[in-house]
């Protein structure tokens, strides 16, 4: 009997993991590699939202403990994920420096925006300058994933497969699963959960989203926001991520034509040099109507839960979303009521 079987392992399935061996408990992970969305994604942590200079929901508070559990994990596999990296915020006229200028002496927004720069990027022409981010960064969330599933393989922990729902049997104090028992189960699918019976009914969108990889004639040594995102590739110091796209419609993983035009037109605007792209890039964001977390169990089975709605800042979100999963799955403890799926359960 495992204490826990865990379906997905993205970022939020790494999270809850991390609880379970942190308390040791033990558990079996199945991943069928069908969604991508932690493995594409730029592995930012910013809690600012940089387009309207305010705090993003619960980011600043969440974000000491995620890179706390990022740094446990770095000594765990002995390998380096978290790379702090200023962002630099192009501003496009008098009036967003003024509104800069007002937004950094805020309380929470102060401890990030620095003063306004006009210190210059090879490539990149910003007459109104850069507002500075400080305490932001990169996580090299592939890296971690790849280090992570390797333990797990040793273990015998993870079995790359496909999920079957309909192969789950649901008793009072455990779930069977073909030979497999566990106390509990944790979904945490991303965007996979639409194919869940048991909770597919919540209100999950998908964005999706792609990137470019792009080789750049001159290093860019910060991430640079203006339309897009400009951030350096922190395993190749040549080349450059390009993102996101959002996109509501499509559903496919697949790389469009689309997408990399309107990326390559948001990269000329942004940077003057010759570039060439090596790689394109699609997922689907697992977002939520309201742009909340997906935290909490079933209404009639409370041993199967749900870990999911990460949205478009997964880094930030997952470790802090697990570590409430864990407390309220094993000590009862209240899941906030924002984050909670069951406000979405019909009466
Ligand atoms: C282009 C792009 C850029 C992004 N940039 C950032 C960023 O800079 N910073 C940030 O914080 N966030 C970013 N995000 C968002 C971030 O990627 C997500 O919030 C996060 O990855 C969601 O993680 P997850 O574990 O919930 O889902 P996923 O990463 O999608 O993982 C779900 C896992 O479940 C598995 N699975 C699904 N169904 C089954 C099944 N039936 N059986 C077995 N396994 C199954 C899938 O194979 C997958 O491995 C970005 C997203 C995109 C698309």
């Amino acid at each position: 009997m495992y204490d826990y079987i865990i379906v997905g392992f993205g970022i939020a399935g790494f999270s809850f993991a991390q609880q379970l061996e942190e308390n040791k408990r033990n558990f079996v992970v199945f991943d069928n590699n069908s969604q991508q969305s932690t493995r594409i994604a730029g592995g930012m942590y910013n809690p600012i939202i940089l387009k309207r200079f305010t705090p993003a929901w619960q980011a600043a508070e969440m974000l000491p403990y995620a890179l706390l559990q990022f740094q446990k994990a770095e000594l765990k596999y002995q390998n380096k994920y978290i790379h702090p990296i200023d962002i630099y915020r192009k501003l496009a006229s008098v009036e967003e420096q003024n509104n800069w200028t007002v937004a950094s002496d805020k309380p929470v927004m102060r401890d990030f925006m620095q003063e306004i720069t006009y210190k210059t990027i090879d490539g990149i022409k910003a007459p109104f300058g850069f507002g500075v981010l400080k305490g932001t960064g990169i996580v090299n969330v592939t890296k971690l994933l790849n280090d992570a599933i390797s333990r797990l393989k040793k273990y015998e922990q993870i079995i790359s497969d496909d999920f079957d729902y309909a192969a789950l049997q649901i008793f009072d104090e455990y779930v069977q699963y073909k030979n497999i028992k566990a106390k509990k189960i944790v979904f945490a699918e991303g965007f996979g959960l639409k194919n869940n019976p048991f909770f597919k009914q919540l209100p999950l969108m998908g964005t999706k989203g792609e990137m470019l990889m792009v080789e750049t004639e001159t290093p860019v040594p910060h991430i640079v926001k203006s339309a897009a995102f400009l951030a350096p590739n922190i395993e190749n110091k040549k080349q450059c991520y390009v993102g996101a796209t959002y996109n509501w419609e499509d559903k496919t993983n697949r790389p469009t034509e689309t997408a990399q035009k309107h990326l390559e037109k948001k990269l000329a605007k942004l940077y003057d040099k010759a570039y060439k792209v090596v790689l394109q890039k699609a997922g689907i964001r697992p977002t939520v109507i309201d742009r909340r977390p997906l935290v909490g169990t079933h209404k009639k089975y409370k041993n199967l839960a749900v870990l999911n709605g990460m949205g478009t800042r997964g880094v930030i979100l997952a470790p802090t979303s697990a570590k409430i999963l864990f407390k309220h799955l094993e000590f009862e403890m209240k899941i906030p009521e924002e984050m909670n799926s069951n406000r979405f359960d019909k009466p």
